[in-house]
């Protein structure tokens, strides 16, 4: 059996009870090793196999699981975050389909929440935005051009972008001619949730300066919109004059 899970965003408690339980009981693991924090490993026993597939292609991580399952091992496919965001887990997925070897996802915290909880932000704010975009700039990943960032800009929704932290230039002018104002709110986590975290609170047009002067490149999100400014209305749902489901209104 192999079982794809989501380490979380970098603090070693911060993997879910089902997946460090997984860990722990694991034959071989492949850890994505640009990311995931190695102090997770710790959670493995002694005689645990153990392989980085940022050293390996594709081909040599399918190659590993199909061994595993031969020789009738547990596999666990570590990687970072929660595996369905920029997890590249389909393609390994759809290898095991295909060599008959089953395989289940245990969740992860993303990146994204671990960086909320740094900020200690909320993106969904009444009358500020009730839409998160996750999007990232092209890179080697080309991006479907009718998601390009000044289109996804012209809702003015909270927004996190993953791997476009060397990108900041770029990443403020498409932003601005989208219509974000350049004043607006934007945040840059770095290694969020590890002991290294780093918070730098700017704005849209200050992006690039931001991120130059605090030295990140990389292993960062980037944070855009009002939710990180002050304004916003109060939840209805915790509003004394609302009834709902649960609780009556308060007279
Ligand atoms: N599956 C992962 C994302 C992998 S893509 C997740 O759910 O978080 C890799 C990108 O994620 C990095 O370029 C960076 O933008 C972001 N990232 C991953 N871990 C991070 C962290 N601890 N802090 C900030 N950004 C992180």
């Amino acid at each position: 059996m192999v079982t794809f899970i989501g380490a979380g965003p970098g603090a070693v408690d911060l993997i879910t009870v089902r997946g460090k339980t997984l860990l722990e009981t694991a034959d071989i693991v492949i850890y994505a090793g640009s990311l995931v924090n190695p102090g997770l490993l710790d959670y493995t026993k002694k005689t645990c196999e153990i392989f980085n597939s940022a050293e390996m292609t594709l081909e040599q991580v399918i190659a590993v699981m199909e061994r595993g399952e031969r020789e009738q091992k547990s596999t666990v496919r570590l990687h970072t975050g929660d595996p369905s965001i920029y997890g590249a887990i389909r393609e390994q997925m759809d290898m095991l389909i295909e060599r008959g070897i089953e395989y289940t996802v245990v969740p992860g915290v993303s990146s994204f929440c671990g960086a909320a909880a740094a900020l200690k932000a909320e993106y969904t704010l009444p009358d500020v935005s009730q839409t998160l975009i996750l999007t990232r700039m092209e890179g080697r990943t080309p991006v479907p051009e009718r998601e390009e960032i000044s289109k996804l800009a012209s809702h003015k929704s909270s927004m996190a972008l993953f791997l476009s932290s060397s990108l900041l230039e770029e990443l403020s002018r498409r932003l601005v001619a989208g219509g974000y104002e350049a004043n607006t709110p934007a945040a840059i986590v770095y290694k969020a949730t590890w002991p290294d975290e780093k918070i730098v609170r700017t704005c849209v047009g200050e992006l690039y300066t931001a991120a130059k002067e605090n030295n990140i490149n990389k292993t960062a999100l980037i944070l855009v919109g009002d939710f990180l400014g002050s304004e916003y209305s109060r939840s209805k749902l915790y509003d004394p004059t609302f009834s709902h489901e649960f609780r009556e209104a308060v007279k």
